[in-house]
């Protein structure tokens, strides 16, 4: 089948080598008259967008009287605080610094909104207030746009709208691909509004709550109570279902203050920031061990940045103690595979895990030896033969240790990538609400056949 386009954009997916790039050889402006600009930069999450301009302040203040919207966040580098604190409605953002699987792309992801970066300085400059336009699939950013732009963004927007309320009545059908093959489809939860979202879309289950996004600006390590205080909302609407915590993942580009001086190369990253942290690794164990308890969700436990078995052991003696501490039995605990000397070393981990999770935004980042904040990152990069080569080689001792592998980085919801990832073994994807229908529809439309086939077909390239 041919992959959808996402969130309205009717123009159909281009291949990776087509995809639009942001050169230096190609003009990143054009100047069409009656103030008119439009400037190419590169796309960062899906949909069109017509506002106002809005330039955030730093830090963000979570007071700022309500501004008239609806708005499109514009800085040389948009946060993932910009914008979950910008003072108003957010329709779209727009950045000079980032890619499509920074954070602050999947904030925007899982907020639904559309945003566009690489773009150049003078685009970003514009008055406070003006009338900009933004195309999240292709890049494109317009200032002070015409009446025809006005006219086609309303459309696009309004066909979106349409789309989103035909896929709404598919729920409840099973996510199996045209030809039988079940795929588990889950939500990636970061706040109690994804957790909604999550259950209004009819996620199976949630493969990734991310913990770190309340303490970004964090000046110490949180408490159990503040963990406690954090998660309980966010798990509280998933009573019932399988859900995947994932425990403090602190990275370059969401390290709060207290972290981020002092800490170069591995140290400065999850797993092993985590480990040079006992106590407070085991107060987050044990706070998601009673947040579970309390709100009765089927907990797995989920590590990020494992680079070998010896790091997971370590985190199961950890998971052990806080069980005992806290007096319920020990869930399922599965390691990330997110660095290429977790690919390698794969088997042993797979032996030692319930189960696995691709993280493919740094899987891919570093497996192409890529910033995850360069504008060329795009989840399509994904099906870079060595890429897929590697996911192919997790799957295969998934299947030999007779344990899961989802895919929970935004790779799994690209319509060019999806199908190879179910092609290679996956056997689930977590995607961010937001889309969570449009990956529904994508694998009913599927055949399993055929997705085996393209993934062989990049993976001999
Ligand atoms: C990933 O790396 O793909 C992932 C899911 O983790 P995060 O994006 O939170 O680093
Ligand atoms: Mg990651």
């Amino acid at each position: 089948m041919a992959p959808a386009a996402y969130a309205g954009a009717a123009a159909p997916v281009p291949a990776p080598d087509k995809e639009s790039r942001a050169r230096p050889d190609r003009p990143q402006r054009a100047m069409t008259g009656g103030g008119r600009e439009v400037f190419a930069g590169q796309p960062g999450a899906p949909g069109v967008a017509l506002g106002r301009a809005h330039h955030p302040v730093r830090p963000p203040d979570p007071d700022a009287a309500e501004l008239p919207g609806p708005l499109i966040v514009m800085a040389t580098e948009v946060t993932a605080d910009d914008l979950l604190m910008a003072p108003g409605d957010v329709a779209g953002a727009a950045s000079a610094v980032g890619g499509a699987t920074g954070h602050a792309a999947t904030v925007a992801r899982a907020l639904g909104v559309p945003m566009v970066f690489g773009l150049p300085a003078e685009a970003l400059d514009v008055p406070e207030g003006a009338e900009v336009l933004l195309d999240g699939a292709t890049g494109r950013l317009t200032v002070a746009p015409g009446m025809l732009d006005r006219a086609e963004a309303r459309d696009a927007i309004q066909r979106a709208r349409l789309r989103r309320g035909v896929l709404a009545e598919a729920r409840t059908l099973p996510t199996v691909t045209v030809d039988g093959h079940p795929v588990d489809l889950l939500a990636n939860v970061g706040s109690a509004a994804d957790a909604g979202a999550a259950v209004v879309t009819a996620a199976e289950g949630v493969g990734l709550v991310r913990t770190e996004l309340p303490f970004l600006s964090a000046a110490r390590w949180p408490s159990v109570a503040e963990h406690l205080a954090n998660l309980v909302p966010v798990l509280r609407p998933l009573a019932g279902l399988p859900v995947t915590v994932r425990t403090l993942d602190f990275a370059d580009d969401k390290l709060p203050p207290f972290l981020a001086t002092g800490l170069a190369g591995r140290l400065g990253r999850g797993l092993p920031l985590m480990l040079a942290a006992p106590a407070a690794f085991s107060d987050q164990f044990e706070a998601i061990l009673r947040a579970a308890d309390e709100t009765d969700i089927r907990l797995s436990l989920m590590i990020p940045m494992v680079a070998d078995v010896s790091e997971l052991r370590a985190c199961r003696k950890v998971l052990d103690a806080a069980a005992a501490t806290v007096g319920v039995p020990v869930p399922p605990l599965g390691a990330m595979i997110e660095l290429p000397e977790a690919v390698e070393g794969v088997e042993e981990i797979a032996a030692e895990a319930d189960f696995l999770s691709l993280g493919t935004n740094d899987l891919t980042a570093a497996l192409l030896g890529v910033d995850r904040r360069d504008p060329a990152l795009t989840p399509r990069r994904t099906g870079d033969p060595v890429v897929l080569g590697a996911i192919a080689h997790v799957c295969a001792a998934g299947r030999a240790a007779d344990i899961p592998v989802t895919v929970c980085g935004d790779a799994a919801a690209d319509p060019w990538v999806a199908p190879l990832l179910i092609g290679a073994g996956c056997t689930a994807l977590s995607v961010t609400p937001a889309v969570l229908d449009e990956v529904r529809a994508l694998i009913r439309g599927l055949d399993f056949a055929d997705a085996l086939h393209r993934a062989d077909r990049v993976l001999d390239a």
